[in-house]
């Protein structure tokens, strides 16, 4: 079977060439950023769609950015390496697009940076990218369990918290290795002050008298593009607003409706948090409604939202696949 491409240290290789020292400063202290971005595979048009690519490659220059790291390539010259590793792996399915900055210089030592001649000199960036056929992240049949984490969300002043900074994840590993541990699906984390941030890889939504509600950008959640998009979605859609104030952990569990979301994790309705039921457990109304809209969206079936949805295949599929 032909190996899979990946774009590493300037060139697309096989992904069996694309491989780091284990002195790589990223692997030792977790000094890297990163994005997922989905691609969609729509059968009728034989076609892949990069959900919302630009706006996950902005956020990957803003982490960056925060974070002290450089990276070189332009918006469009990273969703050209995007669409290119995905057309040459010849892909007919969903798939998960994995972009990484990381500090590649093979120094042990914690700083970014070293003094030389009075100077202050950066360690070395690259840039990697590969992509992986994916399915369903969390299940979309049924609703989900979820439980609080015993594992507090990262606060800004720990970590920058709107970054997805590859290290900062160990705190969204240990919520959901713990939640899956214990039997549920999810754990969803709580800030210093015990407001109700989000889930381990989502944003999260609460429908309360036909409004929506999820926590502010200030309660040290992602920046979500899928929060974003829902949110609206919502209004031009289904004339529904969104409230962004801070949540209890106790009124998740009166919500008339629960869901979280993001780009693996996908609108995820939940229908139990802490055992207790939400509402009567199934998917409600405005969830489903959303859930609906997304998907035709991001499978290139809505013409009004193409704008998001990048096509892969530029030529016929079979060319591209050989
Ligand atoms: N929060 C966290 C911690 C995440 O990892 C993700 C997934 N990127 C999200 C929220 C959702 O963000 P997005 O919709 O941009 O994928």
């Amino acid at each position: 079977m032909a190996e899979d491409w990946a774009y590493f240290e300037g060139d697309y290789v096989p992904i069996s060439k694309a491989n780091v020292s284990i002195r790589t400063h990223a692997l030792n202290y977790g000094t890297g950023c990163f994005e997922g971005i989905r691609g969609y595979w729509n059968a009728e048009h034989e076609q892949i769609y990069l959900f919302r690519v630009r706006e996950h490659f902005e956020r990957l220059h803003r982490s960056a950015r925060a974070l002290r790291m450089s990276l070189k390539l332009s918006l469009d010259e990273l969703m050209e390496i995007a669409v290119n590793v995905v057309a040459r792996n010849g892909f007919q399915t969903d798939v998960y697009v994995r972009p990484v900055v990381y500090k590649s210089g093979a120094i042990i030592g914690l700083s970014m940076v070293r003094r030389e001649g009075g100077k202050t000199i950066f360690l070395p960036d690259d840039f990697f990218l590969f992509a992986a056929p994916l399915g369903d992240y969390l299940d979309l049949d049924e609703p989900i369990k979820c439980c609080i984490s015993t594992w507090q969300r990262i606060d800004d002043n720990v970590m920058p918290a709107r970054t997805k900074a590859t290290g900062l994840y160990l705190n969204s590993s240990l919520a959901k290795t713990e939640a899956e541990e214990n039997g549920f699906d999810e754990g969803i984390m709580l800030t210093g002050d015990g407001h109700v941030s989000e889930g381990s890889g989502e944003n999260l939504f609460i429908v309360r008298d036909g409004v929506l509600i999820t926590p502010t950008l200030a309660d040290n959640i992602l920046e979500g593009i899928t929060r974003s998009t829902l949110i609206q979605l919502a209004k031009d859609e289904l004339g529904v607003d969104t409230v962004e104030r801070q949540i209890d952990r106790s009124e998740l569990y009166v919500a008339d409706e629960l869901f979280l979301c993001g780009t693996g994790a996908q609108v995820a309705a939940v229908g139990e948090v802490d055992h207790r039921t939400i509402a009567d457990g199934n998917a409600g109304p405005i969830t489903s409604q959303l859930m609906k809209l997304y998907f035709d969206i991001v499978k290139g079936k809505n013409p009004k939202y193409a704008d998001w949805c990048t096509a892969v295949y530029t030529t016929e599929v079979a060319a591209a696949s050989t």
